[in-house]
């Protein structure tokens, strides 16, 4: 009964496993995949998420596979003017972001948690829980039962069984835009290095590419390439074949040719598809949420990963203040609640402007937004934003942000 479960084994499910561990609690990590594995292709880690994996002792590792990433640079696809230019050195503090593969996150993570010596459960689908209120016991895809537990941690990503089941009356929003995305060598490629790098045409076409490092310190560089594509015609794309797909791009942006032509099939492409909620408060008596099962958003501002990191650094520093686990867990709801509800907002704002269908929204963008973001203070709010740092995410998660000597 003194156990604690984490359902999830991402980086919200790991990170929660290694810092609970570390402060002496009993975990099942619970990962439905016989093979704990990540999906999809990179993201960028935020001095947020790098100073939670700095605590953690594993900056040093993460700062060897990954890119890092001092200026986020979108164009205008017809007259080439800058429409997204955020530098993060126009904020205090040196800070910057570091893009990596996910595998690197997930490897960096999984193999600490394996050194911990603690195990995942694996192949274990968590599919509904009972006695949420008292003595959570787990249900899984089998008909097993886990439990019960002093406290259940769901960490299961945004399309989370525990939330559906818990918190049916939260809204969620299926986004109208996904993007197609691809790991590609980076060897011989045209890219900007230190650069996330974006072309637009109005907020319907978005083509991008991010430098991602490496999977291992002696690996090859990659390169994320991604194509912001509308869900609902995702099929007809697909029939209509990947040449005419790459034609399009190509007109586009001739420059990502040699890209384009290192694309040979679908399955070397992930079409990932974008969920908008915010739990009211991400807790339903013993059963709480963090990461993606607790708030997720699309990736336009690049936070996701980062929040989930946080989100466990606030659930670990609230159980280690008390004993009583209901206390702990509104101290974690309050704790995190200004922070996610701020860039939730934010991203909310945020994503019709690179991914939608209106002409409006990109002509604003174009005309009005890519000139008020030069003028003071907007270039230092801008790089408080994409570092995750508006508003301090640290003390409140008891993280200390790492001194930024790397320049
Ligand atoms: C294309 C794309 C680009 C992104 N770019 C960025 C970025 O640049 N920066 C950033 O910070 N974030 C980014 N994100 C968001 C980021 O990936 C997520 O916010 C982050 O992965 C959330 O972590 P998590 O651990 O909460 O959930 P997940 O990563 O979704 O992990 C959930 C885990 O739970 C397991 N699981 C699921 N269901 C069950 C079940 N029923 N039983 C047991 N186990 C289960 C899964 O197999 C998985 O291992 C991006 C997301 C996408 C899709």
């Amino acid at each position: 009964m003194d156990r604690i479960a984490i359902c999830g084994a991402g980086p919200a499910g790991l990170a929660m496993a290694l810092m609970l561990t570390r402060s002496g609690h009993q975990v099942d990590l619970i990962e439905r995949f016989d093979e704990p594995a990540p999906v999809g292709s990179g993201l960028i880690l935020q001095p947020t998420g790098l100073s939670v994996l700095d605590m953690l002792g594993l900056y040093d590792r993460m700062m060897a596979l990954g890119h890092r990433i001092d200026r986020l640079w979108g164009t205008d696809i017809r007259t080439g003017r800058a429409v997204l230019d955020v530098r993060y050195d126009s904020g205090p503090h040196g800070r910057f972001g570091l893009a990596v593969q996910r595998a690197a996150l997930f490897a960096t993570l999984h193999d600490a948690v394996v050194q911990a010596g603690i195990p995942i459960l694996s192949g274990r689908s968590v599919v509904s829980v009972r006695d949420a209120a008292t003595r959570p016991v787990l249900k899984l895809a089998d008909g097993s039962e886990m439990g019960p537990y002093r406290l259940v941690i769901d960490a299961t990503g945004a399309r989370s069984q525990l939330m559906t089941q818990l918190c049916s009356h939260e809204r969620s929003r299926e986004l109208a835009y996904g993007a197609f995305w691809a790991t590609l060598d980076a060897a011989a490629m045209d890219y900007a290095h230190g650069a996330l790098e974006q072309r637009y045409d109005k907020a319907s076409v978005m083509i991008g590419v991010l430098p991602v490092g490496r999977l291992t310190p002696e690996g090859r560089d990659k390169i994320a390439f991604f194509w912001s594509q509308k869900i609902g015609e995702a099929d007809g794309v697909m029939t209509r074949g990947l040449g005419e797909w790459k034609a399009r791009i190509a007109g586009y942006w001739p420059q990502s040719a040699a890209m384009l032509d290192k694309l040979t099939g679908w399955e070397q492409l992930t079409l990932a598809r974008y969920q908008h909620r915010t739990l009211q408060t991400p807790a339903v008596g013993r059963v709480v949420f963090i990461g993606d099962a607790a708030h997720c958003t699309s990736p336009q501002l690049g936070q996701g990963a980062n929040m989930a990191l946080l989100d466990a650094a606030a659930l670990a520093l609230s159980l280690s203040r008390t004993r009583d686990i209901d206390d702990a867990v509104a101290g974690y709801c309050r704790a995190r609640r200004h922070h996610v509800r701020l860039f939730q907002l934010l991203s909310r704002m945020f994503t019709p402007f690179y991914q939608g269908d209106s002409a409006a929204l990109a002509f604003i963008r174009d005309q009005v937004v890519s000139t008020l973001a030069k003028i003071p203070p907007a270039p230092r709010l801008l790089a408080s934003i994409v570092s995750g740092t508006l508003l301090d995410p640290f003390s409140s998660s008891g993280v200390s942000e790492r001194r930024w000597i790397d320049r």
